[in-house]
């Protein structure tokens, strides 16, 4: 037990444990022990918090930081990020059991979202208005916001922070994070990056806990201002509950059923590394994974052969061992679930080609075999819930306007891929496919220029790019009477 590394939380610059001491254990997913404990935020810890935040943007040094001044503080983080991107990538690779050259990689891309947004700072302008009155001259400023509610889930936080925190701080906002109960150390390894970078206390905070108080309390907070939600559809239902209670404008990143339609006239090689990298890629723990794939009936025998075949030679293990090519699903939950869902997928026709169960060798971890099934019906259990895991439903299609209906045929709509050599059908199929992300003959790339989210139960709002950073702040119109006269009538309104 004396290797288990003790976190505590961050609220108002102090390193805190929980108030009535209660803690939470954290379990490495690939050997199933107990790494690290947290502490367990009650609603007074989370109250703390959120009043803390409210008083270090209002009344703080904070509210008087030029934009510019922001933009520095937040290019100081991102060189932190940078120069610790090794060490906070070995945290979250034992927190989470993804692959180090996964983790690695998406922290130095961490940085880069955080300069991104501190270009921005100071870029916010607002505008005059050619308004139809005499003698008066009217005006828009682009304010703050109030606090935000960053809730994140365990897969990928570093990332799904940085496009809450970035515009939020660049706009002149504070903010309280709630990290996943099941994997918060990064986003604490991060926090101490944030004091370091000289943010002043108070303006991030970061509280670890379970969704109910921790999540309730927060995104119920009345001096929350705006919630940024990333997580499941049941969640994020509570969570617009919640938001009654606070009137806080809400976005949310929701997860996802992504179809890759895949075209007979495709590139086969770069399509099949796309359904590979969209579904086994972070053993698939992507709420963008491709998990119903489309194939066009003159390929469909070849390209289930060869992703099958390359699903086989898949390197499971350790992810610290450097062959090793999928790691671990980061909770037993999440293999329960979907060892339940495969089994009656199966039982209700669809066909496993490969994988469907615990690899040999590997006992003590949560590890899972990449999965491909062959699905003739759309209710397949697995081609409709996501799952969260190496699992792909394969349907084999003939026509453009059939498989355009079929790739709308979820509650989901966060991403689509398109694989053709045909530009006019990449385009057609682009405009008909109801999803916030369409990748042609690419897949799963992201940028913080580029605006990220979904449609339907994906969620709202959109997370990255000009767009996002606006949904940090309001508008406030200003009116300057330009004549030395009296205002005139005052029952009538001018
Ligand atoms: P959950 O919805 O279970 O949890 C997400 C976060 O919400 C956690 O911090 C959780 O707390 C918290 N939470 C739970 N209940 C409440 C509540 N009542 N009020 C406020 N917060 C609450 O999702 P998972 O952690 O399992 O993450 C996986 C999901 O996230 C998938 O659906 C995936 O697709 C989606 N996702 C979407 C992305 C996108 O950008 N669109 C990116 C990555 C993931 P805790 O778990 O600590 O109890």
């Amino acid at each position: 037990m004396s290797q288990v590394r003790e976190y505590r939380m961050l609220i108002d610059g102090a390193w805190l444990p929980a108030e009535d001491g209660a803690i939470i254990e954290s379990v490495n997913p690939s050997d199933n022990r107990i790494w690290a404990t947290f502490p367990s935020a009650s609603a007074a810890d989370v109250d703390r918090a959120v009043r803390a935040a409210h008083h270090a943007m209002y009344d703080g040094p904070w509210s008087r930081l030029t934009a510019t001044e922001r933009g520095k503080l937040l290019y100081r983080l991102a060189d932190l990020l940078s120069e610790n991107a090794g060490q906070l990538a070995d945290v979250e690779t034992k927190d989470t059991g993804k692959l180090p050259r996964e983790t690695l990689s998406q922290i130095r891309y961490v940085a880069e979202y955080i300069r991104y947004f501190a270009g921005c700072a100071d870029k916010l302008e607002g505008a005059t208005l050619p308004i139809d009155k005499q003698e008066m001259f009217v005006m828009t400023t682009r304010e703050q916001i109030g606090v935000v509610a960053a809730v994140i889930p365990w897969n990928s936080q570093l990332m799904l922070t940085a496009v809450k925190l970035g515009p939020a701080l660049a706009a002149g906002n504070a903010i309280v994070i709630k990290a996943s109960e099941h994997a918060p150390a990064p986003l604490l390894e991060f926090g101490r990056l944030c004091g370091e970078a000289g943010f002043p206390p108070g303006i991030i905070n970061i509280v670890t806990g379970v969704g109910n108080p921790c999540g309730q309390t927060l995104t119920s907070h009345p001096l929350v201002a705006r919630i940024a939600f990333t997580g499941g559809t049941s969640a994020a239902r509570q969570v617009i509950r919640n938001s009654a209670e606070n009137f806080a404008s809400v976005s949310l990143e929701l997860g996802g059923k992504s179809p890759i339609i895949v075209f007979d006239d495709a590139d086969l090689d770069n399509a099949v590394n796309a359904i590979l990298a969209g579904n086994f890629g972070a053993s698939g723990q992507s709420c963008v994974a491709g998990s119903r794939v489309f194939i066009q009936a003159g390929v469909f025998e070849e390209v289930i052969a060869r992703v099958a075949a390359r699903a086989r030679e898949i390197k499971i293990g350790d992810p610290l061992a450097e062959a090793t090519e999928m790691g671990p699903l980061a909770t037993k939950d999440q293999r329960d679930k979907i060892e339940t869902v495969l089994a009656s997928s199966v039982e209700a026709g669809a066909k496993l080609v490969t994988g469907g169960r615990r690899p040999q060798g590997v006992d003590a971890g949560f590890y899972f075999e990449p999965t491909v099934l062959v699905c003739a019906d759309a209710d397949t259990p697995a081609a409709r819930t996501e799952l969260f895991g190496p699992v792909l439903c394969a349907f084999r299609f003939d026509d453009e306007s059939d498989v355009i209906a079929r790739a709308n045929d979820s509650e989901f709509g966060l991403a689509a891929g398109v694989f053709t050599r045909d530009v006019a059908r990449a385009m057609r199929v682009m405009k008909r496919v109801r999803s916030g992300i369409v990748w042609i003959n690419t897949y799963r790339a992201v940028s913080p220029m580029a605006p990220f989210g979904g449609f339907k139960s994906s969620g709202y709002g959109r997370e990255a790019g000009q767009e996002s950073l606006l949904e940090y702040t309001r508008t406030k119109t200003v009116w300057l009477n330009t004549s030395s006269g009296l205002m005139g009538d005052p029952f009538t309104m001018r």
